[in-house]
């Protein structure tokens, strides 16, 4: 029996945990083959990009701005208005869908290759630990560190995190509010008190940065990432993934030293086992500590470290390259790649027949669009000469890069009266400014006799002036037999226009 009075899980529930409840701390090392220049190329053109983005512009506008203090989605010359959900919404099934698409071709490469965790980790933050700590062997910390050192990379991530934090506010704000660029008083040049909000948002963002980069690391992956937790329902057994080849591998040991030999190098392994000589360099580079001979597993964040490694040993000992490898489940034992099956198949149809959709939607997108609503708090009211009045409230919104002259109006129902509050005159223009939003408040009258065993409806029709003019039903409300529930909620005053 055990003299611990812990009780040990009877397998390994997480690398990262040890059997006391205490984290494993990982300090990987770093195998510097093939595939980690190849990532270390793809991941700093993603650092770029993201660095780049909200700097650049096209059709005149940010090339991407999610812009939450005016409610405007700018993307690749595109503006979306909230109002624009259902198209917003298209985009993002199109982008999951894409995903899962991408894994059923390619494994989990955004994990490896793409996601910013990974990215910022492997090639900004584990370098930044490298240059300040030293290495053991390549990449290991080592075991004591001067204080002035940690001092030094605390200082480094803290300044890295808070130009990150800048960068990723600049997406929901936009470098010219952020630095003071055309017209704009920039936020970096003011007090944060002038904007507390985006103050205390870069503040949290650099803090998180720092958290998960020096402290959360693999946790992230393995413990809070979903899609990790939902990759195996992507991949199937045709879905290349990082895997150990064991039928070449096992039975894995050290290799045995012959005592005559002409080649050294060569002869210096035993040919009689499997390839794998033990050497732990596999389970020593990988990111979240777990062995990839043990077979697929959540964890695996598909990022090569293993592989290079491995590649790295069998050169060592003369052995072909490939012990761990981009492989299928069905190469691995012995069926044929098939690059055609369901799911590569559904999903890209699903994304052309959502693409379909949404170009569809964008291109009867109006220049000029209307949304209107009863006026929040009211149903009706009865005025002195007998008549009874609505309230609607209305919104104009100009998407549009150039001045705009609009008309409403309201009709349907004889005997109406109607009057726009702040517009003025009946049926007056509504000029609006490039990508002006104008609100304003719509008063009808009708007379009481409309109010049958139906309500009456009139029709809010915005003539854009390019001849594309939209209509919106609008049910009045009035004393009626037919629903007398309705009517009986006190009437507030019309909205101050
Ligand atoms: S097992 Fe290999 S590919 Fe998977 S996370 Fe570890 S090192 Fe990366
Ligand atoms: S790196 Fe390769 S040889 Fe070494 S233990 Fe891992 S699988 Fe075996």
């Amino acid at each position: 029996m055990s003299s611990s009075p812990l009780l040990a899980p009877e397998e390994e529930v997480l690398s990262t945990l040890r059997a006391d409840g205490h984290r494993n701390w990982l300090h990987p090392k770093v195998a510097v083959g093939a595939w980690f220049q190849k990532r270390r190329v793809v991941g700093w053109f993603l650092i770029a990009l993201f660095n780049a983005l909200p700097w650049l512009r096209m059709n005149g506008k940010p090339m991407v701005l999610l812009d939450w203090i005016g409610r405007k989605f700018h993307l690749f010359g595109i503006t979306f208005e909230i109002s624009d959900a259902f198209l917003l919404a298209l985009l993002g099934l199109i982008w999951m869908l894409g995903i899962f698409a991408v894994t059923a071709l390619l494994g989990r490469v955004w994990c490896g290759w793409m996601c910013p965790q990974t990215i910022y980790l492997e090639f900004v933050y584990r370098p930044l630990e490298r240059l300040c700590f030293g290495r053991v062997g390549v990449g290991g910390k080592p075991a004591h560190v001067a204080a002035c050192r940690r001092l030094l990379l605390w200082a480094l991530y803290a300044i890295v995190s808070l130009w990150l934090a800048h960068v990723f506010l600049a997406y929901f704000v936009g470098v010219d509010r952020l630095l003071g660029l055309r017209g704009h008083e920039g936020w970096v040049r003011r007090s944060p008190l002038d904007h507390p909000g985006g103050f205390f948002l870069i503040g949290f963002v650099t803090v998180a940065m720092v958290f998960d980069f020096a402290f959360w690391r693999e946790q992230l992956c393995t413990l809070a990432c979903p899609y990790g937790r939902f990759q195996s329902v992507l991949l199937d057994r045709f879905s290349p993934v990082v895997a150990y080849d064991a039928l070449r591998g096992e039975p894995r040991g050290k290799p045995r030293k012959e005592k005559k030999v002409a080649l050294p190098l060569l002869a210096a392994t035993a040919p009689s086992g499997g390839d794998c000589v033990d050497c732990g360099m596999c389970l020593a580079v990988c990111p979240t500590g777990i062995d990839i001979r043990k077979g697929l597993q959540m964890e695996c964040l598909h990022c090569t470290q293993c592989v290079d490694a491995c590649d790295k040993t069998m050169d060592h000992f003369g052995r072909p390259r490939g012990l761990i490898r981009y492989a299928t489940g069905a190469t691995l034992a012995g069926e044929k790649k098939r690059w055609l099956r369901p799911r590569v198949v559904l999903y890209p149809m699903a994304i052309a027949l959502f693409s379909a959709l949404f170009l569809h939607n964008l291109a009867n997108k109006t220049g000029v669009g209307m949304y209107a609503r009863r006026a929040a708090g009211t149903s009706y009211r009865m005025l002195a000469d007998g008549r009874v009045e609505n309230s609607f409230e209305v919104e104009v919104v100009n998407r549009t890069e150039e001045r705009r002259v609009c008309a409403v109006r309201f009709d349907g129902l004889a005997g109406a009266l109607w009057q726009a509050d702040g517009l003025g005159e009946k049926e007056p223009p509504v000029v609006l400014a490039p990508e002006e939003t104008r609100k304003f408040y719509i008063r009808v009258q009708v007379p009481p006799t409309v109010f049958g065993h139906v309500l009456p409806v009139m029709d809010l029709t915005l003539d854009d002036g390019q001849g594309r003019p939209q209509s919106e039903k609008m049910r009045l409300l009035g004393p009626s037999s037919v629903a007398p529930a309705v009517y009986s909620v006190p009437i507030p005053s019309p909205p101050a226009p």
